[in-house]
Formats: structure tokens, sequence, C-alpha cells
């Protein structure tokens, strides 16, 4: 299939999807009955449930999992957090404006558009040409001001709705600002992402975890970010829902003991050096990344295996889910590493989830402008030697030459010494002298008995005289370390994470007269926004009494439910329900017993009333929470092991060491048994068949309880 085909195929695809989406109203443009906003979406009952069940399993994966200290911060934040983090002067994107209309477009987006066009659309292109686009897609985050605004002059691009020329590009801040209180005194901006409220409580939260790290705080809240020209849906939004994690770390010790839990994980990545010289993400073994180097160090390793365990248990495809390394251009300077979760649709590989060891600069930015140091201590069990720098001052000397100035002269000299941290220095607003510079003024004040010194309180230089002060390193005995934490930053962004599950989850299959292609989603019943639905077959008042119990039962349960007592026919209602995802059928066609029919696989079992909720809760559960998702080898001599007789499971034709013996149990038969397993095979279970197991195993322990109880051991 060449170029143009897939393009118009994914456009199709998604204009199906989309559709879908907004019908049965997943979500909904805001503001629609005055035309809507670019870049504002409502979600509607579905999405709203399915972004819940995302949320809630998001706190049990990563809060509860690692015994996270979850904050809420407010959204309006003050100008100086921001001025701090670097957002007000750095968090901008290029624009270009229509010179007519004055329409905004990004800047690096029309060059990528230009360029993917050219060599998706035109035959004509030359090997030359091609190269050279590709290459500038490559390096499009690399590009300056002027870089960007000579490629979009060169190529003529002009302003995609109107054709009409462009401006040359010029920095926006992407934050929405606003001011806080009325008298329009105190700026404030709407928070670009949660992080900074983690950060600037660092102290706080630190003292609450017993002064001891590591430890991770997390948040989930909205961000705002007032993009330029949001044009691929729900992918970019100007406000959104933000999932973030800050996991703090000794820098010298960044070793997480629960990595082996993740170490043979193996998935798709893409490794920087792989990107540079051209090749494809290929499956590496998370464990062997963090050996080899190629990722930084164990947590960052551990919160990639378990980003991807998440996102996969939410339902992402695992083949279309990688893990790609910053290049060295798109890293912040201070940035240890940085990978970002990347899963695709139709619109491209896509970042969901950004995961970077951002070393100690957030803290440090703020412990710089608030003046609250925010580190942390180690204390050591000894007291250890350590060689330490000593400026003293002559206070006597430095009174007589600088006369009423000499208490700043004595602060600037004071430098790093051992009675006053840098920091401490810092808070109390006072120069630091480094290391490196007090043992150059050193050298100075030997060879030539003076040396110029910038004293910033004065705004000047000075003269110090090589009698105004004494330059030594003694040892010194120190109790405990001082340093700044390093924190790694898992940053899930919970809207792009559920589109490309939407698009994942989709598919169509004929009706059963094949008349119409009929809209499946195939959420896992862990994100699914309804689990079941509640189905009396036919419209008669004993089936629906049976039909309102077994809601009351639902309720009691926790288990969303949709119950359609209408006459339409059932085909009907499954085909309603499964394109909104429900996972699960109870048909009531008895008023014993009823139906379960699984959505995808549509396997029927049957089910007594009064189990039905527990059954439909124990299907919720996420994949790797309990047995589900295990692969099963289909070795009869383990059956043997597990005591799988007919014995317990009642009358089966096969013994011994045969393909037919795992048909001994009843629901395990009617499952498996047409698959044709044999021996040794390898088979993964379905959610659906594992809760079946389960039964079965349940019901062979039982049997053994009775029988113990009965003395028939
Ligand atoms: P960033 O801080 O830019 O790395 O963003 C963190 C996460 O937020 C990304 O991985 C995305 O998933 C998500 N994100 C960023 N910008 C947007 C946007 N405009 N709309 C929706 N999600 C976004």
């Amino acid at each position: 299939m060449d170029a143009a085909q897939e393009a118009h195929n994914r456009e199709a695809f998604r204009q199906a999807i989309v559709n879908t989406l907004e019908r049965r109203l997943f979500y909904i443009p805001s503001f629609k009955i005055y035309r809507g906003v670019a870049g504002l979406y409502d979600y509607g009952p579905p999405g709203c449930a399915i972004k819940s069940n995302v949320l809630a399993f998001w706190r049990q994966h990563f809060v509860l999992e690692e015994n996270m200290l979850e904050v809420d911060c407010p959204c309006v934040t003050p100008e100086t957090v921001l001025k701090a983090s670097g957002h007000v002067d750095k968090f901008t994107d290029l624009m270009v404006k229509d010179e007519k209309t004055g329409t905004c477009y990004r800047a690096d987006h029309l060059l990528k558009d230009f360029c993917k066009e050219k060599l998706e659309k035109d035959p004509k292109i030359t090997q030359e040409k091609a190269a050279e686009f590709k290459h500038i897609l490559a390096v499009l985050d690399d590009l300056s001001v002027k870089e960007l605004g000579a490629k979009i002059k060169d190529y003529g691009i002009t302003a995609p709705d109107t054709k009409n020329p462009l401006s040359a590009p010029y920095p926006f801040n992407l934050m929405f600002q606003t001011s806080i209180g009325p008298s329009g005194l105190s700026p404030g901006y709407m928070r670009p992402e949660t992080a900074q409220g983690i950060f600037v409580n660092f102290k706080d939260l630190y003292y609450y975890n017993g002064n001891k790290l590591p430890f991770a705080a997390a948040q989930i809240g909205q961000a705002f970010r007032n993009e330029i020209s949001p044009r691929q849906g729900l992918l970019r939004v100007r406000e959104f829902t933000l999932a973030e994690i800050e996991h703090f770390v000794d820098p010298d010790d960044k070793a997480h003991p629960k990595f082996f839990e993740v170490a043979k994980l193996e998935f798709l990545m893409f490794p920087r050096e792989d990107q540079v010289s051209g090749r494809s993400a290929r499956r590496i073994i998370i464990g062997e990344a963090v050996s080899e180097g190629v990722v930084n160090n164990e947590t960052l390793g551990y919160f990639i295996g378990r980003v991807y365990l998440f996102l996969t248990s939410l339902g992402i495809n695992k083949e279309r889910l990688r893990f790609r390394q910053h290049l060295a251009n798109e890293m912040a300077h201070y940035a240890a590493d940085c990978w970002d979760a990347e899963i695709e649709c139709s619109y491209g590989w896509i970042e969901c989830v950004g995961i970077a060891d951002r070393s100690a600069y957030d803290l440090r930015a703020h412990t710089d402008k608030s003046g609250v140091p925010l580190v942390a201590h180690e204390k050591f069990a000894e007291p250890r030697e350590v060689e330490k720098l000593v400026i003293t001052p002559v206070k006597k000397n430095l009174g007589l030459a600088f006369k009423g100035n000499w208490k700043m002269v004595v602060e600037a000299l004071e430098g790093d010494n051992i009675f006053l941290t840098g920091l401490q220095l810092f808070i109390e607003g006072r120069q630091a002298m480094g290391e490196k510079q007090a043992m150059e003024m050193k050298a100075i004040l030997e060879s030539k008995g003076e040396a110029e010194f910038q004293i910033c309180t004065l705004g000047k230089d000075v003269t110090i005289k090589k009698n105004m002060v004494t330059i030594s390193k003694e040892m010194k005995k120190e109790h405990q370390r001082v340093f700044t934490p390093s924190v790694i930053e898992p940053s899930f962004g919970i809207g792009r994470i559920i589109y490309c599950l939407y698009e994942h989850s989709f598919y169509t299959r004929p009706s059963k007269d094949g008349d119409e292609q009929l809209n499946v989603f195939r959420f896992p019943p862990l994100v699914a926004p309804i689990k079941c639905t509640v189905f009396p077959l036919v419209q008669n008042q004993q089936y629906e009494e049976v039909a309102k119990s077994i809601a009351k039962s639902l309720t009691a349960a926790g288990i969303s439910y949709k119950i359609d007592i209408t006459g339409t026919s059932i085909g009907k209602r499954y085909a309603r329900t499964d394109e909104l995802g429900v996972p699960f059928a109870i048909t009531v066609d008895s008023t014993s017993s009823v139906t379960v029919r699984e959505r995808d696989s549509k396997q029927q079992i049957r089910v007594n009333v009064e189990e039905v909720a527990a059954v439909i809760k124990e299907l919720e559960l996420p994949p790797n929470s309990t047995a589900f998702g295990i692969n099963l080898n289909l070795n009869t001599d383990d059956m043997e092991k597990e005591d799988w007789t007919e014995d317990n499971f009642g009358g089966g034709e096969g013994k011994g060491d045969s393909p037919n013996r795992v048909h001994t149990c009843p629901t395990w038969g009617r499952l498996i048994g047409p698959k044709k397993l044999h021996h040794g095979d390898e088979y993964e279970l379905s959610l659906f068949e594992c809760f079946l197991m389960l039964e079965a195993l349940a019901m062979a322990a039982m049997i053994r309880l009775v029988k113990w109880l009965s003395g028939n051991k």
C-alpha cells in the first residue's frame, strides 16, 4: 500500500471512530451551541466513566502500589512560582501570523505538514529532496527561530486557510495569564502542569514522610496550555487532565528496590542511537537496557516498566506502544535522561507519557527563588572527616578599608564557608563564593598581594588585600550530608491515553444477517464505562422482577450497569451496548439463572441469579491484579499435580497423560474443548476464561474442604 492510500485509510478509520464517539457522547465539543471553541472538549457520560476508571486504576497502580503521597493543589498559580520554574520565560512555541487576517499558526507544524505532504503526495519528488525533507522532520525541534523562518520563506509556505503570506516566527507563551485578586497587582497563571504544586510542597512532604528518601508524591488535576492552533482533536487541547508523579531520590543512589519486578519485561524501545542511525524501534528487555546504560538508572527503568504495565492493562496494544528516548537536543540541559511512552494512532506516534529524570533542577530553582531550602539530609552512622574550605575575613582590616560597607564584603567573602553552606548564605540574602573562586583568589593574593572581587550587593568590584582574608583547607568532622534530591517524573496526559485507547479498542463486525457493519469497542472490563447490561429476554413481569433484583445486587456491589426492559430484539440491544464497549450482557431468560454473554467472543455461560453480581465483580478486576492474563501451559502432568481428577470435577472421558484430560472439568472443557489443544500447548487465557478456571479451582477447593470436614480425605 502506498503512503497516500495509507493516509487515506487512516483518515477514514479516524472519521468512523470520531463519528461514533460524538454520536454516543463519549465527548462533545465544548460550548457546541455557540459553535464551540477549538481545543476545548466536554466528556459525556461514557467518556466521564472511562476517565474515572482510568484514574481509579492509575491511583491503584501507582499511588497505592508505591505508597505515594497524593496532593491536590490549585490551578491558579502566582507568577513567582512559574518564574522560578522557568515557565514565564521559556514556556513558548514559535508562532507565525497570516499577514492579512491575523490568524495564528504554529510555525513548526506548518513546516512539518509541508514536508510530510511532499513526501506522501508528490510522486515526482527527487531522492535528494526527499532526503532533505526527512532530515527537516528529524531536526524540527532543534531549529532556531531564524532557521525556521528561513525554511518557511524558502519553501514559500503560506497560510493554510487563505494562502496569504506569513509573518516571521516569534515566541508565544502558552500560559493563560490572569491576576489574583481585584487589584491587578498580583499576576498569576493557570498552571501548565501540576508538578510545580508538588515541588513547592517538598519540605512538608519530606517531613510527612519521616524525613526519608526515596518517596514519591502524586497529583491528578487540570492543566492549561493556550495551544496556538489545536488541530488534532482530543490529542492537543487547551485544558486537559494530567496525572503526575514526582519521585524524589538520592542523586548518588538511584537504585530501586522493586526493579526486579519489572526487569524481565520486554517491549518496544527506541534508544537515541537507533533514532540517529535511522534504525526502527526494537524489543528490548528493560533489565538489559538499564544494565547496559541505555536507560540511565534503575528508578527510571522501574517507572518505564510500570508505565508499560499500566498502559497495556488499560487495553493499549503492546505492538503500538514504544518508549522513545529523547534526542540530546530535545532534552533540557539539566535532565539526566528522558523517555516518552508513545502510542501509535491514526495521527502517528503520539507522546502520551513523559518519563524524565530531571535531576535536582526544580527543587534548586524553588530554593533559589523562595529562599526555603528544599533539601534532604543523610545522617552518618559515624562522623566523617572531610576536607572543607575555610575563609576567615580579617574584620579589623576590612573595616578600616571599607568603612560602612565592610559587612557586605565579609558576607561576600565568607562564601562556601564551613559554617555557612552556600544554601544558607543564599537564604540570608548573601553572596556565595564557591571553592574554585576562593582558591583562585588565594593564588592571586599570594602572588600579587591583592585581588579584584565583585560584591553583588554593592554592585561593584573592590580590591581585597592579602591582610584582609585567610583562605585555607582544613579537615573537619561532618555528621550529615545535605543535598538536593533528584526527581524522576512520569507525567501522564490522561486525555491522550484515552483517545489512543478508543482507537486501539475500536473494530467493526457484520451484523447477524450480514447487512450492516456494527461498531464495537473492546474495552477491558477495568475501563469499560458500563460493566454490564441487564436485559429480560422477553417482556414479562417475572423476568422484569428478576432483572430489577439483579440490578439491585449490582448497585450494592458497586457495578455500573444499564438495564433495558424495552421489547427491542436482543440482537439490537447487544449491538447498542457493544458500541459503548459494555463487556458483559446479562440476559434474564429464567427466574433462577441467567445467561452472561461476553462482548467480543460472544461466549455465553449460565450463572445463578444470586451469584451474577459476584461473577461480574470478579471479571471487572484489573488483569494483573489476580491470576488473570496468565499463560497456561497445558501440560497434563501439571494437571495431575493440581489434582484435576474426575472425582473433583465429575465424570470425564480422558484419564492419564492424554490431551483429553483437561476435559474432565466441565466448565473448562466447555471453553477449551473446541479449541483442540494438545499436550504442552501454550494457551493464553482470556479474562473470561480465567474467571471460569478460577471458578473451577474454587469448586475443587470446596469439594476438598467438604470431604475433609466429613472425614473423607
Ligand atoms: P509535557 O509536560 O509537555 O511533557 O506534557 C506532559 C504530558 O501532557 C504529555 O506526555 C502529553 O500526554 C500531555 N499533553 C501535553 N500537551 C497536551 C495538550 N495540549 N493536550 C493534551 N495533552 C497534552
